[in-house]
């Protein structure tokens, strides 16, 4: 069976491989394809993609963003976006414009405390990439008032702790219209992460196909067989494909491989194929 992965980080976003080094790791595993989803930018997937050939890999560009519901972040994934166009780069700037205020606001209260951080600094420790709360998780780390950034989250940048602030997430009609506005399709990102219960869910992907969704992640690691089916049976009910990733994000989540997940996810080439079809 041939298998993929249709949900990857790099350093573009909060990955640690860079997308040379996913695009090697991934012919490696023997992946047919991977896609290269970070949160908030494409430059990741736009320098793997030309080297999909070299390593005899499919790249499939893609995206991940955040977007509001009901107090909710739902992650939506966008696959086979065309990264230049207008539709998308007015969103993902005003996006970044939005991190930057957040994450100088977070800057100013761990200063505030002695930590040894900025803007300036970050940005020179994490060249290219969206900054966000992994970064200042590691700058937690390296001013030792954690040992991992695990710890950094759990005890400061979670929701409800000292360092969390909240950031302005895009309405969702935004986030599907640029989407597919800049050619892409747009899957509604691991379902059982945000811990709804099934009628909210269930409301929650009715709106979702009314703004334009088309495939549902079934396949995420760590979800159980009963899970994926739960899921696949919604998506089935909806309408929806059946997509699957590992949301790889190399040593900075490193119970999760590429491909296989926590080891028993695998998604077959035809989620692929089916995915290219809506
Ligand atoms: P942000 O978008 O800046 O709010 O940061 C959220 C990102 O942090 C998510 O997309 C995750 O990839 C990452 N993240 C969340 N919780 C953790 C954690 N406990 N350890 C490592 N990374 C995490
Ligand atoms: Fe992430
Ligand atoms: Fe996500
Ligand atoms: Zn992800």
């Amino acid at each position: 069976m041939k298998l993929i992965d249709l949900h990857a980080h790099t350093t573009a976003s909060d990955g640690t491989f860079t997308p040379a080094e996913l695009v090697e790791y991934a012919a490696k595993k023997g992946l047919a394809a991977v896609a290269i989803t970070d949160h908030d930018t494409a430059a990741g997937a736009v320098q793997a993609s030309e080297l999909g050939e070299k390593y005899g890999v499919e790249v499939v560009p893609g995206i991940e963003i955040s977007a509001e519901y009901l107090g909710y972040g739902i992650h939506i994934l966008g696959y086979f976006i065309d990264p230049a166009a207008p539709a998308m780069t007015r969103v993902l700037d005003w996006v970044i414009q939005e991190r930057k205020r957040r994450n100088s606001q977070i800057i100013e209260l761990m200063r505030a405390d002695g930590v040894e951080v900025s803007a300036v600094g970050l940005a020179e420790r994490f060249p290219g990439a969206v900054i966000g709360r992994p970064h200042l998780a590691a700058a937690l780390v390296e001013n030792g008032l954690c040992g991992s950034v695990q710890e950094g989250f759990s005890r400061y940048l979670n929701v409800g702790k000292k360092y969390y602030l909240p950031r302005t997430y895009l309405p969702l009609e935004t986030a599907f219209e640029c989407i597919r506005l800049s050619g892409g399709k747009a899957v509604f990102a691991h379902p059982l992460q945000y811990r709804m219960g099934e009628r909210e869910l269930l409301t929650l992907t009715g709106r979702l196909v009314d703004v334009g969704c088309v495939g549902m992640e079934c396949l995420y690691s760590g979800y159980t067989a009963g899970q994926s089916g739960y899921l696949r049976d919604i998506a089935g009910r909806f309408g929806l494909c059946v997509t699957g990733g590992s949301d790889f994000h190399g040593s900075r989540k490193a119970r999760i491989d590429l491909g296989s997940g926590m080891g028993d996810l695998a998604v077959g080439y035809e989620v692929l194929e089916e995915l290219r079809r809506r």
